[in-house]
Formats: structure tokens, C-alpha cells, sequence
């Protein structure tokens, strides 16, 4: 990379919300330039190419709707697309808008300054070289950063060890192997069941059950995918007010404890045999009150048991620490069916964890041995702070992120941090993030920075920086909105509390998709009331 180079922005990152803020800034004519520590496009479905690895969101919903054009074109083989459909997909948009050009891959930021003057944005990247540039944008993504682990032994280990976020593109022998996984959040429960079917014997070492419900993916049928294309604009301008960020809603607008215990079981049983997450929206307060939300989580245990043979095996796996979709709701294809195979363990690591590795495998605190060819650790991210603080970012005065955010992520809108002017973080702390369709997240943020580096160029302006009061007025609302719901009940990494040391703040807005969008809105149709635009 030339020394001297210069851009009106930066974006960090080419998953799907740094693709599409490429888009939107070159076609408003700034001079863009898009980093990427990968050797491909797609961010998380880049890197996540593990066994199993497919979105849970309907693919229908969960793909860009910036262009009529693509989203007619582009056919989606199955409901819930896999990680290597998703993969083709960041490539095609890549392809059709003309973007490789402005793209460098196989490069890592590693600082992102600001300049004597504090005018510019000085970014370094891993091959030593320097760009400067007006904006950045850190399109970095919520969940970017592994968490490995830290198993004593680990390097005496001489079987293969690979996190999932980082499986390798050649593929790795399994059959007939000795595998065990660690972790069972949203990625495990899709690894097992694969696995299962090549190891010669799998273990699965669980420190906290999850809920799990059956996603039902199935081929797209091409009469659904018709239907849906001919009344695409309505589907979108649902998701755009939804909660959750796509069209499929709550189920029944009630509460679950205003009917019949026959009635609300009635309506579990369509609900799990509908699939996907609808177990969790059949009501409209089972993530506000505790009890309501007891009769889903009750609904689930009991499935549990009714499909597991080995009563304790099932018990184990019946999570009894959290309200259900207090932690990402995880989807599955036949994660409970897989315990009732002959070549499947469950070891529950609450009641013997692990001591550590040895040359042949992993040893239990009781001293059992478990003798492994193969460790897959799907033990989740240092999630939303994680990559930007790797990032090395040091704004005005010399502030580092990593300091200014030590009790905790701080982001007007989940956007913009008071003393790093110019720099936006897209879906970052403090926005729905993860609680809602990624893609109707991304779409919205990217279109708001959009409209405000617009404003700011319309007014002659070069620096746009969040003021401390409208953050701190947001760090309060964010945490008022979670204190409504039953989300803070959980451990989880909404609340960084996977990652020991990190400060347990709710780090996502729990008002929902549309509720955010119309917050921002305000904000703009209010001259940007809260950002400083000089
Ligand atoms: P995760 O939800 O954080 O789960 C990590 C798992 O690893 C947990 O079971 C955790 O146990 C366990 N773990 C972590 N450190 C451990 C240790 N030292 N010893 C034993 N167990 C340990 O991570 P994830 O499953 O990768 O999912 C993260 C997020 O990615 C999801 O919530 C979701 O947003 C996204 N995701 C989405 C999809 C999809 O759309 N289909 C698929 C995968 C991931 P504890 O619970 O006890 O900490």
C-alpha cells in the first residue's frame, strides 16, 4: 500500500454491513477504501466456514434490500441458507457493484490514529503501511474476535485443535476420528449433529445447556420464493418497523398467561412444529415477564425429554439458569436426536470440568481421561468490543478506546463515541446488533452514517463527533430498555460475561429494530441533534 495514500473514508471490515457502506459512500462520490484482514469477502460467513455453519434468520429476509434489482435476481437455494450460499452471496454483490476495486484483502488494521492536528485519521496496517483518511468506519462486526479458551496443557495436545471462526478452507478429516467439542451456544448446537454423523465417536463438553429449537430448513420452494418476491417491498417495510427486524412477528399479540394451559400448549406445539425461532414469539411478553416466559422454557424442557431416551443425559441438557432467549435462542437440526446416538457423549463440564490437555486428549478435575484425535472449540467471541479494541484506536488527546470504554462500551446510537470524531461504528454497542435481522440492522446504520457525512459535506462541514451528554443519555436509555426486559437475568455475551474481567454492561438496544430506527430518524430530522457537525 502506497504511503501517501489518502481517502475521504476508511471502512474496516467486508462483511455485509462494510460491502454496503462501500456502496453507499462511493455512489455519493467520496474516495473509498475498504480493509479486510481475510483473504475473502463475506466477514462472519468468510471466516465461519465450520461444519453446519447456516444463518437462522430466513434468507428471504435476511439479504440486502438496497436494490430491487439484486434482490429479484438472486435465488436462494434453501429457507435458511448455508454459510457457503451466504459466502456466494458477498461475492455476487461484490461482483455486480463493481467493488473489488476499492477492496484490499489479507490486510489487518492494527492503529487507527488520530493525527497531530486531529483532522485525519492515521490507519496502519499489518504490512507496515499507512493510509490517512477523513471518516472511519468500523464495520469490524459484533462478533469477529475468538475466545479460546485457556486449558492448561493445550500445547502438549497432539491431536488437531480448531476454533470455528477459524476452520481451515481444506478440509478436516473427521471420519472414524475421536472428536470432541467444546461449547454449546448457537455454534455448537449446528456442529454437533454434523460431526456426529463423521466421527467415530464425538463428546460433547457442555459447561451451561441452552434452548434449542428446530429450525425446519428445508429447499426453497420456488412457488414460496415467487409469492414472496411479488410483495418483496411490503415484506421489507415490515422488517423495518418490526422488533426483530424482519417480517415474521409475534405470533399471537397477548400473553401467554391470558389463555388456558391447553390453550398455550396448543399454540407451543404449532409454534415447534412451525420451527425457527416461533417458540419465542408465540406471545408477546415472553421476553418481559418472568412467568410468562417460565411456560415457554417449561414448554422446551419437556421436549427435551421427550426426545432424549437417557433420562440424565436429557436433564443435563436442559438449561435451568436462564430465562429462554435471554441468551441468543440457538436453532438446530437435530441437536437433541444426536444424544440418542451410540457414538455420542455428553459430558457436563458443571459437574467436572476440565483440568487440562494431555498428549492423548483432555483430563476431567475427577481425573477421567477423555483420549481425542480432533478439539473444536465453539467457545463464541470477545463479542462487539473485542475487534475494535485490536484495532489499537487512539482519538483525541491520545485517548484510547480501550481506556475510554473500560467500564464499558460507549456509543451514541451504538454509532459514534465522544472523542473520536469521524469514526462510526456500524451495528456497534448500544444498537439492536444481533437482537434483530443483521442485514436490516446493517442496511439502517449504514444509511443513517450515509445521510450524516451528507449533511455534514452540505454544511461545508469536516467533523462530526458525538457530544459526552447525548452518550451518556444513551448508555442510560440502552441499560433502561434492557432493565425492562428479563435479558439481564442471563450470563451471556449480550453482557460480555463470557470473557473474564470484562465489566457486565448490556451492550445491544433490546427496544427493537423498528423502535431504533425511529430514535435515529428523530435524531436526523432534528439537524442530527446530539452529534457536533463543524
Ligand atoms: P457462545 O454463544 O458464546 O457460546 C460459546 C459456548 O462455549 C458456550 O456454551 C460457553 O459456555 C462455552 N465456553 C466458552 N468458554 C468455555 C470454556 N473455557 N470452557 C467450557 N466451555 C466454554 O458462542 P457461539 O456459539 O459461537 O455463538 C455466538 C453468537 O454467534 C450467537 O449468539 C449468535 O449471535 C451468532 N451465531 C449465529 C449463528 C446462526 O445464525 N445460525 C450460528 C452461530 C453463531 P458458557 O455458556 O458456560 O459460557
Amino acid at each position: 500500500m502506497d504511503e501517501e495514500e489518502r481517502f475521504d473514508a476508511v471502512v474496516v471490515g467486508a462483511g455485509f454491513a462494510g460491502i454496503y457502506m462501500l456502496h453507499r459512500l462511493r455512489e455519493m462520490g467520496l474516495s473509498v477504501r475498504l480493509i479486510e484482514a481475510g483473504d475473502g469477502v463475506g466477514g462472519t460467513w468468510h471466516w465461519n466456514r465450520y461444519p453446519g455453519a447456516r444463518v437462522d434468520i430466513e434468507s428471504l429476509s435476511y439479504s440486502y434490500s438496497f436494490s430491487s434489482e439484486l434482490q429479484q435476481e438472486w435465488s436462494w437455494k434453501e429457507n435458511f441458507a448455508s454459510r457457503d450460499e451466504l459466502k456466494s452471496y458477498a461475492e455476487h454483490v461484490v461482483e455486480r457493484f463493481d467493488l473489488a476495486r476499492d477492496i484490499r484483502l489479507g490486510l489487518r488494521v492494527v492503529s487507527a490514529v488520530r493525527d497531530d492536528d486531529d483532522s485525519d485519521w492515521v490507519i496502519g496496517t499489518d504490512d507496515g503501511a499507512q493510509v490517512r483518511t477523513t471518516y472511519l468506519v468500523c464495520a469490524t462486526g459484533s462478533l469477529s474476535t475468538s475466545n479460546l479458551p485457556d486449558i492448561p496443557g493445550i500445547d502438549e495436545f497432539r491431536g488437531v485443535v480448531h476454533h470455528t471462526a477459524r476452520w481451515p478452507d481444506e478440509p478436516v478429516e473427521l471420519s472414524g476420528k475421536r472428536v470432541g467439542v467444546i461449547g454449546t451456544g448457537s455454534t455448537g448446537i449446528q456442529v454437533v449433529p454434523v460431526v456426529a454423523r463423521q466421527a467415530g465417536h464425538l463428546t460433547v463438553f457442555q459447561r451451561t445447556a441452552n434452548f434449542s429449537l428446530p429450525i425446519r430448513n428445508s429447499p426453497m420452494d420456488p412457488e414460496h420464493e415467487r409469492s414472496w418476491k411479488e410483495r418483496y417491498d411490503e415484506h421489507r417495510a415490515a422488517a423495518r418497523q418490526s422488533s426483530g427486524g424482519s417480517s415474521s412477528g409475534i405470533l399471537h399479540d397477548f400473553s401467554a398467561l391470558s389463555v388456558s394451559a391447553e390453550e398455550r400448549e396448543r399454540i407451543y406445539e404449532e409454534a415447534w412444529e412451525l420451527g425457527g425461532s416461533s417458540v419465542i414469539r408465540a406471545f408477546n411478553d415472553l421476553m418481559t415477564n418472568q412467568a410468562a416466559n417460565d411456560t415457554a422454557a417449561d414448554f422446551v424442557r419437556r421436549k427435551i425429554h421427550s426426545i432424549v431416551r437417557d433420562p440424565e443425559t436429557a436433564e443435563a441438557l436442559c438449561p435451568r439458569d436462564h430465562p429462554i432467549g435471554t441468551k441468543r435462542i440457538c436453532m438446530d437440526s437435530g441437536y437433541y436426536e444426536t444424544f440418542n446416538r451410540d457414538n455420542v457423549t455428553l459430558v457436563d463440564l458443571k459437574r467436572d470440568p476440565i483440568a487440562g490437555a494431555e498428549p492423548d486428549g483432555l483430563r476431567l478435575a475427577s481425573g477421567a481421561p477423555h483420549e481425542l484425535d480432533v478439539l473444536i472449540l465453539a467457545t463464541g467471541f470477545d463479542a462487539v468490543t473485542g475487534p475494535l479494541f485490536a484495532m489499537g484506536v487512539v482519538g483525541t488527546d491520545g485517548r484510547e478506546l480501550r481506556e475510554a470504554w473500560a467500564e464499558g462500551p460507549r456509543a451514541y446510537l451504538g454509532l459514534a463515541t465522544s472523542g473520536f470524531p469521524n469514526m462510526f461504528v456500524l451495528t456497534g454497542p448500544g444498537s439492536p446488533s444481533v437482537l434483530a435481522n443483521g442485514f436490516t440492522s446493517i442496511e439502517q446504520h449504514v444509511d443513517f452514517v450515509a445521510a450524516l457525512v451528507e449533511h455534514a459535506r452540505a454544511h461545508g462541514a469536516q467533523r462530526i463527533e458525538a457530544t459526552a451528554e447525548a452518550e451518556d443519555e444513551w448508555v442510560r436509555h440502552v441499560d433502561e430498555v434492557a432493565s425492562r426486559t428479563l435479558y439481564k437475568s442471563a450470563n451471556s455475551w449480550y453482557l460480555g460475561s463470557n470473557i473474564p474481567g470484562r465489566p457486565r454492561v448490556f451492550m445491544l438496544y433490546a427496544g427493537g429494530a423498528g423502535a431504533f430506527r425511529r430514535r435515529c430518524d428523530e435524531v436526523a430530522a432534528n439537524g442530527y441533534a446530539g452529534f457536533v457537525v463543524a
